[in-house]
């Protein structure tokens, strides 16, 4: 088994994911490490990761982030109890959820949409979880390798920053799960290919912390909708092929970041950008 939380403590609800907490990073902070989320950011858009990184701006939370991160805390406390062999069910995940509905949303204000308004952001997030609890492929007593751990890999024999990762599950046998929360049903060649990064950065990590490779990498994929629906979509472990890319992008990352090559890529993400504006003014 890999590192994981102490079993006989209780777990804290996962803090909250606060823009407000961000600061700029200076160049030697960004080239002496990089995580999946970071190089997945300046893959999507330079400029974009200039401005959470670099510059640190920050924004209000907005309503899909924070079910995302309360999804994502209940999941984390779900793995654990398993982990501890005294499953989750029934009431004792409304309760969890409850606190961590609040706790996620302390002493920030998230930005809700107009035509869903808290308690029905609310309501959509528990009927997701509800979803996944009653679909999961994973069995109520399945005990996890680990959850939430923390993982690095020193990648200084290639002249590259120390990657680092935080895998949400590891299932018994060695299989990697990431837990994502979407608004669209995704589809399952092109899931495969844009999350390609971090999925083969896990691996690598996987592969660093237990000197054992994978059986397979699973992203679990909790769709939002008017009926909730789960897509799960799996690949064996990760090629040769993939690891090489993977060195390959965070050495184009590192040179980028040496040169302060932060320009706009606009596309269909734009829609989406929490810079937007600021963007429209880079010159
Ligand atoms: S609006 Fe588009 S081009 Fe501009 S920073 Fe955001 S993602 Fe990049």
């Amino acid at each position: 088994m890999i590192a994981a939380a102490d079993p006989t403590q209780p777990a804290p609800v996962a803090p909250p994911v606060s823009p407000t907490a961000r600061r700029g990073r200076t160049k030697e902070e960004l080239l002496a490490t990089v995580s999946p989320s970071r190089l997945g950011t300046w893959l999507v858009c330079r400029l974009k990761f200039f401005f959470r990184y670099v510059a640190g701006i920050t924004k209000p939370n907005t309503a899909a982030r924070h079910t995302g991160s309360v999804v994502h805390a209940v999941l984390q406390q779900w793995n654990l109890a398993r982990w501890r062999r005294a499953p989750l069910v029934g009431e004792m995940v409304t309760t969890v959820f409850e606190k961590a509905w609040t706790a996620t949303n302390e002493g920030e204000a998230i930005k809700w949409d107009d035509d869903e308004p808290e308690a029905a952001a609310k309501a959509g997030a528990l009927a997701l979880l509800e979803m996944y609890l009653r679909e999961s492929p994973i069995p109520a007593d399945e005990r996890p390798e680990g959850v939430e751990v923390t993982v690095e890999k020193d990648l200084s024999a290639h002249g590259l920053p120390k990657l680092i990762g935080i895998l949400d599950l590891v299932r018994a046998g060695g299989r990697i799960v990431d837990f994502k929360t979407t608004g669209k049903t995704p589809n399952a060649g092109l899931t495969l290919h844009t999350n390609d990064v971090q999925l083969s950065a896990y691996a690598m990590l996987y592969r660093e912390a237990t000197d054992r490779r994978e059986t397979a990498l699973e992203l679990h994929q909790l769709v939002k909708l008017k009926t909730p629906k789960l897509v799960i979509t799996e690949s064996g472990p990760a090629t040769e092929v993939q690891t090489t890319r993977l060195l390959r992008l965070i050495e184009s990352y590192v040179r980028g970041v040496q040169s302060e090559d932060y320009v706009p890529a606009p596309s269909f993400a734009c829609a989406g950008c929490e810079f937007f504006n600021e963007c429209r003014r880079w010159k």
